[in-house]
């Protein structure tokens, strides 16, 4: 994959197995992947700019409900929904990210207009929605975001009494990265974090470097995994800082970021796209939902590790 433009994106990572998932959950994650990459990929046909296609490809699995990001999105442990998104522009490293929201539909779009419309790159809580509100976004109550799926997950959880990480439950925060055929690259990504998160938590989605991160000189890349061990690692810098100081390739980069995430302990996964265009992934965990496509090649889906 080189040259023309590249669309990667992913669903979140985890315990991700076949039995568990079932024949009609696989489906719908195939069938919502190929969706948003061909949302991304119709901005990018058309000649449209990177950071356009990433937002419109995760807008669509923020709107379905099988994915933890905006509707479908986990509940905290007081049964609420906090959800943090970040964007960033490659061409010019602009960014913009949100923590906490819970009344604005999409937060990606939110991210878009706090880099757009704000000289700040990171709004947090209330603040954050009123700046939505203030801006016409789309808005949508707590019924829109919440599943019984999710709150079961939470209701479970509790009944363990698990004092932290749920690696079982807590995937599906997504993610797109683009390179244009202008050459620019953008990334994108969106979460609802993890379950039962207390205390005001915020994980590595909105931060810029942990899990989101874009420079037309390297490229671009979204992760997913337990956040905190990806944020501890820098990870999405990490990944184009390879590039760019070492002259690694993008797949060899993606692998040694993952590796460095998981000698701390971290689970989870990268996407990439490098500024030529090529597209790549790498992940720890029993699977990532995930996929790909490029100018001339038909796309790609894959849910388990052994795809
Ligand atoms: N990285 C996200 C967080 O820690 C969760 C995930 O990707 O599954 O909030």
């Amino acid at each position: 994959m080189s040259g023309g433009w590249t669309l990667v994106v992913h669903g979140g990572a985890g315990i991700i197995e076949r039995e568990r998932l079932g024949a009609d959950g696989e489906q719908a994650i195939r069938t919502a992947l190929g969706a948003a990459l061909e949302a991304g990929a119709a901005v990018l046909r058309a000649g449209g700019a990177a950071l356009d296609a990433a937002e419109a490809a995760v807008v669509v699995l923020e709107d379905d409900p099988n994915f933890n990001a905006g509707r479908g999105s986990v509940f905290t442990f007081d049964g609420t929904i906090e959800m943090d998104a970040a964007v960033m522009d490659g061409r010019d490293r602009s960014a913009g990210a949100v923590t906490r929201v819970t009344g604005t539909r999409n937060p990606v779009r939110l991210a878009r207009r706090v880099k757009e419309a704000s000289s700040h790159v990171l709004l947090s809580c209330d603040g954050a929605d009123a700046f939505a509100r203030e801006h016409g976004l789309e808005e949508a109550g707590a019924d829109w975001f919440a599943t019984d799926e999710r709150r079961r997950q939470l209701d479970e959880m509790r009944a363990r009494g698990d004092a932290h990480f749920d690696t079982e439950m807590k995937y599906g925060t997504v993610g797109a990265v683009a390179r244009d055929a202008a050459g620019h690259v953008a990334a994108a990504t969106s979460t609802g974090g993890i379950t039962g998160k207390r205390w005001g938590r915020v994980g590595d989605s909105p931060l810029i470097g942990g899990g989101t991160y874009a420079d037309d000189r390297t490229g671009a890349v979204s992760a997913t995994g337990s956040g905190e061990f990806f944020i501890r690692a820098v990870a999405a810098h990490q990944v184009c800082a390879r590039v760019r100081y070492l002259g690694e390739d993008v797949v060899g980069a993606a692998q040694a970021t993952i590796d460095d995430v998981g000698a701390l302990g971290g689970t989870g996964g990268v996407i990439v796209v490098g500024r030529e265009g090529e597209g790549a992934w790498a992940f720890n965990s029993s699977g990532m939902y995930r996929g790909r496509v490029s100018a001339g090649s038909a796309p790609v889906v894959a849910i388990f590790g052994d795809e």
